[in-house]
């Protein structure tokens, strides 16, 4: 008979037991929950939400919202809890959160091979296992992931700076050029500020609204990696001597040094997507978009993800995870935050990936390869490319997508819609060629 081991019985944990039961395979779910706590969860039920209670935009054509077309066509069994226990939420699915983790618990409940067990693993179990312990995952069970995956290569809180449309930066404006290098050469785009411009960014940085952290997220947490905000806070020209020294940089339209720059750095080899080095913050959502669009060529920007600072447990995916998010050599799979893929939708995409991946070990059936250009299959190409580096949490977005192929010039709209479109092809092709993983379940 074959059997699993899944630890942690949220978001990524309960999806995946209910998969691998759904195809015939026992699950033993553990989940340390009421016993031992987390600094966030409150209850012990499954798949608690232990923030906001929104699953975000339902939009087809937005990344959030093709990802939960892309879980629909896969059979997700959490998904369709969610949608079950929505309250009204404008264009966003939102849910009664006490409703979401009774219906998972009944889905659960409703699948006789899963043992669901309220203990603490404090090792790592024998045999085929998922662990899917969270951003929370519990100090000794972290310390035993960190024994298998090198000491580096787990961190204990994400810093990411905020991340731009390409296609959205005034390049009359940025210049390319790496420091020391001639100009329009190089890796990084610049954005060269005057002095008096500097002086308002400075000031708009320090003044802006911040979100309020968890009580567990202060103290010396962020030591090793200041928000943007704090370093300016220390003294006006703070910035100025790091991330925005305008040192090696000549700005062409001007034939000088800039008094200060922002530097913006590939996300991807196709430019697509550009960050904002040394930017990671605690500003608020709408306060980054104000604050950032003062800089000089970021106007009009897009931004594909927000800057977040918070407490997380995620390995460097890249670089110690194989596509399938195994660990090479080990019947070990990670699967939910603790990935780095960060979101409840995400969280519960990972879930249903892992199912399907050990499920495939188990059979001796092909791993799944979703198709590149969808919303979950860009996210888990992004963490499992070697050539990504400096890895940070990343949620769904369209900047991780191939461009289209026939060159035309769309509206913002337009390319998002012609993005879910063909991703919403692409993966309904991959599940018909795939009926060893997904039956005859409910692919359109
Ligand atoms: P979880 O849902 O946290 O599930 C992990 C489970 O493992 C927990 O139930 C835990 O009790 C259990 N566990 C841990 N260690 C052990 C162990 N050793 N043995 C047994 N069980 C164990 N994402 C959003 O989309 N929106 C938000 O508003 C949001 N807010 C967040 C707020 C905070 C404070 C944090 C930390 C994260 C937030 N996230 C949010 C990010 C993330 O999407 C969620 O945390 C999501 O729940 C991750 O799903 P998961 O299945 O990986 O982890």
């Amino acid at each position: 008979n074959k059997m699993v081991t899944v630890v942690g019985g949220g978001l990524a944990g309960s999806e995946c037991a209910c998969q691998l039961a759904n195809r015939g395979i026992a699950v033993r779910l553990y989940e340390m929950r009421p016993q031992v706590s987390s600094p966030a969860h409150h209850t012990g039920h499954l798949a608690e939400l232990v923030c906001s209670n929104s699953f975000k935009s339902t939009r087809f054509d937005s990344a959030a919202g093709l990802l939960k077309d892309e879980l629909r066509r896969m059979g997700s069994v959490l998904l369709s809890c969610a949608e079950r226990a929505a309250v009204p939420a404008g264009g966003a699915l939102a849910v009664d959160r006490t409703e979401f983790s009774r219906l998972v618990e009944q889905e659960v409940a409703a699948r006789p091979l899963i043992t669901v067990v309220h203990e603490e693993v404090t090792d790592i179990p024998e045999g085929a296992v998922v662990i899917a312990a969270g951003p929370l995952c519990s100090p000794a069970l972290s310390s035993k992931v960190i024994d298998l995956v090198g000491g580096d290569s787990l961190s204990f809180f994400d810093a990411a700076a905020p991340i731009v449309d390409a296609s959205t930066l005034d390049m009359d404006i940025l210049f390319r050029q790496s420091r020391y290098d001639d100009a329009q050469v190089g890796d990084y785009l610049n954005a060269p500020m005057n002095k008096e411009e500097y002086e308002a960014f400075i000031d708009a940085l320090v003044n802006a609204e911040r979100v309020v952290l968890k009580d567990f997220e202060g103290g010396d947490l962020f030591q090793a990696c200041q928000p943007a905000e704090e370093v300016a806070r220390t003294g006006k020209d703070a910035i100025r001597f790091g991330a925005m020294k305008p040192v090696g940089l000549t700005d062409p339209r001007t034939g000088r040094r800039p008094w200060a720059a922002v530097q913006l750095r590939a996300e991807n080899a196709r430019g697509t997507a550009y960050n904002l080095v040394g930017f990671q913050t605690n500003l608020t959502f709408g306060e980054q978009k104000r604050v950032f669009r003062m800089i000089p060529g970021l106007e009009r920007a897009e931004f594909f993800r927000f800057g977040v600072m918070h407490r997380n447990t995620f390995v460097d995916a890249p670089h110690v995870l194989d596509r399938t998010f195994r660990i090479p050599g080990t019947s070990v799979r990670l699967a939910g935050q603790i990935t780095g893929t960060e979101g409840y939708t995400e969280a519960i995409a990972s879930g249903l990936l892992a199912a399907l991946n050990t499920y495939a070990d188990l059979e001796g059936i092909d791993g799944v390869s979703l198709p590149v250009t969808g919303a979950f299959g860009a996210l888990v190409a992004y963490a499992t490319d070697p050539a990504t580096s400096g890895y940070q949490p990343m949620h769904v977005n369209f900047g991780l997508v191939p461009p289209l192929e026939d060159g035309r010039r769309r509206s913002k709209r337009e390319r998002y819609a012609a993005y879910a479109e063909r991703a919403a092809n692409d993966l309904s092709a991959y599940c018909a060629s795939r009926p060893d993983l997904f039956g005859r379940g409910p692919v359109r």
